[in-house]
């Protein structure tokens, strides 16, 4: 793809909105403070294209009217954001295993030609995503190994299947509601997807502890140490953090959560949320543009927009978890 980062192609400005822009964007509710246009937009810019990224605030009540209305408007495809990554599912007409295994769609791909009937595609890019960023920050899945995923919510499902499908060898799934830990369990062996790897438990800094002796990976799913509550940690105070483990967090706002300075201090590696919220977001733009995109270039580019984003906002409360 000819672009301003090789040097063929002058920057564009962001002046040239005509009748040849394209348009993706981001559907929640409410969506005011998605990080997702500031690093999709970053991206398309470098890349000199006539295209923009738009937040997109839709009702509970009209996501199908909404897609079904972006679709007709030649939109080339949109992130689905908090709360519609289920309900969005009913007006597709197709949706990828991971999306369907997970049991969320934060993409959709709209096909670009509207003359045609528009086919609705929709799909998960937080798995590979979050696959991706494990891999980038050097821990390789796929040797197998036992990891510890703490949530069960929207975003554990997501890291739970990306861990098993990557070929982790075990997996514990740690939550303070049990019940929900143990039905994110059920329903990966109904899908055939756990094949004996997966086990719940309750969360409780005793079993937690317990868990983590001799794991490989210890991955955050929950809220926990997110900005306002930035000194919360899913890890028990004045206990060194093993440090032959991999410590994840999928919390971006702060960058540094106090779990992961837990880590660092007891010499284990940490990765920090931003890697899957950049990549996820990376994969969504390869799937929409006409010419293939270097993912990594581009996964770099929009973690450095998240940065700038979040450190622009005067207060941080602003930013939601929604991306
Ligand atoms: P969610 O569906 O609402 O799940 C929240 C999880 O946090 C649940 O497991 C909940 O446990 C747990 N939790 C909340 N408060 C807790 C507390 N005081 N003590 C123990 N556990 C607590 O949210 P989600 O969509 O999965 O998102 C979770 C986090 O991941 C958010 O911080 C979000 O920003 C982040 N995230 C990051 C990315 C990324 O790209 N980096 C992507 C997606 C999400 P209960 O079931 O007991 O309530």
């Amino acid at each position: 793809m000819a672009s301003e980062r090789d040097g063929k192609r002058p920057p564009q400005t962001w002046a040239r909105i005509d009748a040849e822009t394209q348009l993706v964007g981001v559907m929640g509710w409410p969506v005011a403070h998605s990080l997702s246009p500031a690093m999709h937009n970053a991206v398309l810019a470098r890349l000199g294209l006539n295209w923009r990224y738009v937040p997109l605030p839709v009702h509970p009540s009209s996501v199908g009217d909404a897609l079904r209305g972006a679709a007709a408007l030649g939109f080339r495809g949109v992130n689905v954001t908090v709360p519609h990554k289920q309900a969005v599912m009913a007006a597709l007409d197709e949706v990828a295993r991971e999306a369907a295994a997970v049991g969320a769609v934060n993409t959709v791909v709209m096909s670009p030609d509207g003359r045609e009937a528009v086919r609705l595609v929709g799909t998960n890019t937080d798995v590979a995503g979050f696959v991706g960023s494990l891999r980038a920050g050097g821990f390789e899945p796929a040797g197998g190994g036992r990891a510890v995923v703490v949530g069960a919510g929207g975003a554990a499902r997501a890291v739970v299947y990306a861990l098993l499908s990557a070929g982790m060898d075990r997996v514990v799934v740690m939550n303070r509601t049990p019940t929900r830990a143990e039905t994110l369990v059920a329903d990966f062996q109904t899908l055939g997807i756990a094949q004996g790897r997966l086990e719940a438990s309750a969360l409780t800094p005793e079993r937690l502890l317990q868990a983590a002796e001799g794991a490989d990976l210890l991955v955050n799913t929950t809220t926990l140490g997110m900005w306002p509550r930035t000194e919360d940690s899913i890890w028990p105070e004045g206990v060194a953090v093993p440090g032959s483990l991999v410590v994840y967090d999928l919390v971006y706002n702060p960058l540094e959560t106090r779990l992961l300075r837990q880590a660092r201090d007891s010499g284990a590696r940490t990765i920090d949320g931003l890697g899957m919220l950049a990549r996820q977001g990376a994969l969504a733009l390869a799937m929409w543009l006409d010419d293939p995109l270097d993912v990594e270039w581009a996964t770099a580019l929009m973690r450095e927009a998240c940065g700038h984003a979040l450190s622009d906002r005067r207060n941080n409360s602003e930013v939601s978890a929604a991306v």
